[in-house]
């Protein structure tokens, strides 16, 4: 068990990529709070990994309310105990084309897959800093470092992630808190699904794995940078796209 006697953190584990991240965890014996914007979805990944003997707590949280976030983090103390690590997982995608992108398309993107990061973070560090030891994982995407017509708020949202990564990574590294990105190519989820069957043809001719990942795919990178084997890595951005941006 990796993370026995480990309490984790997994935002927007209400499904995809946050749902496999929070059951690979508990899996390895983590005690995870899933955290969704509605507490039915959060409970239904937190039922998963209690039918399968884990331990498990759901919360809602608008991950870009600093408020919300410290009530979660308030909460999460008190149900389970100090988290140890925080996977920033919680993400949207309002794509549009520039001239037609409205402030609120920015905004929203902006605030939940950045802001959100950095205002987790903020509250879950002092337990760490506490705890003396920290892993926090922040899921990025390829297009952060490609960019991609119609994803301009996107592309810098997760541009962002990985310069703050690198920043917490360098202000906290002495206290034993590692801090690494995890960048997907294209995943099937909900995010993805409505995309074209011609786009998906086109990601599995041009990957040097001829097939789409899987939110499997990523949970297992997330296990190993929260593992005991990945304690020298901090500040790095591991892309799991099937070898689609070599
Ligand atoms: P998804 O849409 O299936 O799930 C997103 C999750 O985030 C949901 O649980 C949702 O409830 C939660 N969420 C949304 N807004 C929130 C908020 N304000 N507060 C708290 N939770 C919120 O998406 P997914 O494909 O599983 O994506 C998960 C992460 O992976 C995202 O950060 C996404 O950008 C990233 N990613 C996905 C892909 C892909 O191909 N699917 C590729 C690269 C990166």
């Amino acid at each position: 068990m990796l993370f026995a006697d480990k309490v984790a953190v997994v935002t927007g584990a209400s499904r995809g990529i946050g749902r496999s991240i929070a059951v690979h965890l508990a899996d390895h014996g983590a005690a995870v709070a899933c955290v969704a914007t509605s507490l039915a979805s959060a409970e239904g990944t937190a039922a998963l990994i209690q039918q399968k003997g884990g331990k498990a707590a759901a919360f809602a949280c608008d991950v870009s309310s600093a408020e919300q976030v410290e009530t979660l983090a308030k909460a999460i103390e008190e149900q389970l105990g100090t988290p140890t690590i925080l996977v920033n997982n919680a993400g949207i995608t309002k794509d549009v084309l520039i001239m037609r992108m409205k402030d609120s398309d920015w905004d929203d993107v902006l605030a939940i897959n950045l802001k959100g990061s950095f205002l987790c973070i903020r509250a879950f560090i002092r337990g760490m800093l506490k705890a003396r030891t920290g892993r926090i994982i922040n899921v990025s995407s390829i297009i952060g470092k490609t960019g991609a017509a119609g994803q301009a708020n996107y592309a810098a949202s997760k541009a962002g992630i990985e310069g703050l990564t690198k920043s917490v990574a360098k202000e906290f590294g002495s206290r034993n808190i590692t801090c690494n990105a995890v960048a997907p190519g294209f995943i099937e989820t909900d995010m993805t699904k409505d995309l074209p069957a011609q786009t998906k043809d086109a990601v599995i001719a041009n990957a040097a794995i001829s097939r789409l990942g899987t939110p499997e795919d990523i949970a297992e990178a997330v296990v190993f940078l929260a593992g005991p084997g990945a304690g020298y890595i901090t500040g790095q951005t591991l892309t799991v796209d099937g070898g689609l941006t070599l």
